[in-house]
């Protein structure tokens, strides 16, 4: 999937035809620019769109956020008196990652936005975790960008990528043991649908990398059939090369190297991340916005809550806790 070629939800995008409704349309164009992790254009320089959320929200199926545990620093309280809150019992520091954010919303499609939805799962798998003694912290509470920065009437590439950059620096401060970056797909193929997971192969703990990936691929799944919608792996896909430019690979921002050319979307192009993940990552895609079917999951309560489940099994899985 990921030689020479983008994959094939981005081909897809020559497969739109203008019968459809320019605003489906729009959403389609978004969903397909976000195979992996890249944001679409949003409007350049402009301001967080409420409408979207608001649009989301009126399905009615997006719990409200969980209260947010404590949070503390990375250093281990070693010598307290009294015993720690349960909410750092375990020790662990999970970085959780909505993907997008304010401008840039991501695929949206059949009413879900997945800007507004990534954020709502990560609060639910933070729940989950903050239940079995595990701190987390989130990259960002609301459907706003992570660090609120906003290129002031300039380019929302700029934004963004100051934005993935500033979120993998807040996990690297606070310490955090594993970054888990959590998107829904899209494509112009509504008939793409299930996970995917990538992860790095040219990180020196690229072996962790992929084992969170394959924990957390395994947790979805079983969270989705568990909720009486057995999906489909779309793999663990190894985002080193998620996507090449004359023979240079391209990877994703929040994953790769510190120095390396990465990728906020294919529409921006290649830039440099100046620091990388100090922990093992992994990018999480739960379905496609863009599939009718799958969209239909993720408006639901109850498969939300399972998938936030599974995700959160996962993550305890690969960090030794027992679920
Ligand atoms: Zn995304």
């Amino acid at each position: 999937m990921l030689d020479a070629e983008p994959t094939g939800t981005t081909k897809a995008l020559q497969m739109i035809r203008p019968r459809f409704a320019l605003a489906f349309t729009s959403a389609l164009l978004a969903a397909t620019l976000l195979v992996a992790c890249g944001p679409n254009s949003g409007s350049p320089g402009g301001n967080a769109s409420v409408a979207s959320a608001a649009e989301v929200q009126s399905t009615g199926v997006l719990a409200p956020a969980p209260a947010e545990p404590a949070r503390v620093g990375a250093t281990p309280q070693t010598s307290a008196p009294q015993p720690p809150p349960r909410a750092s019992r375990s020790g662990f520091l999970v970085a959780l990652d909505p993907g997008h954010g304010g401008d840039e919303s991501g695929a949206a499609a059949y009413g879900v936005v997945e800007r507004d939805s990534n954020v709502e799962l990560a609060q639910r798998v933070r729940a989950y975790l903050v239940a079995a003694g595990v701190q987390v912290h989130l990259t960002r509470e609301d459907n706003g960008r992570a660090t609120g920065l906003i290129t002031p009437g300039g380019d929302t590439r700029v934004s963004t990528r100051s934005d993935l950059q500033e979120r993998v620096i807040a996990a690297n401060r606070l310490g955090a043991d594993i970054f888990v970056s959590l998107h829904s797909n899209g494509s112009g193929d509504p008939n793409m649908r299930g996970f995917e997971v990538y992860y790095e192969s040219r990180r020196p703990f690229a072996d962790d990398n992929y084992r969170l990936a394959k924990e957390l691929l395994d947790g979805a799944l079983k969270g989705a059939a568990n909720a009486g919608h057995p999906s489909t792996s779309r793999g663990i896909i190894d985002a080193g090369c998620w996507r090449n430019n004359n023979g240079r690979c391209i990877g994703l921002f929040v994953l790769s190297p510190g120095g390396s050319p990465t990728s906020i979307g294919p529409q921006m192009g290649p830039v440099t991340a100046k620091e990388a993940t100090n922990m093992p990552a992994a990018l999480l895609e739960s379905l496609f916005i863009s599939s009718p079917d799958d969209a239909a999951m993720l408006k639901s309560d109850a498969v939300r809550a399972s998938i936030a489940r599974g995700i959160a099994d996962g993550i305890l899985r690969y960090l030794g806790i027992p679920a």
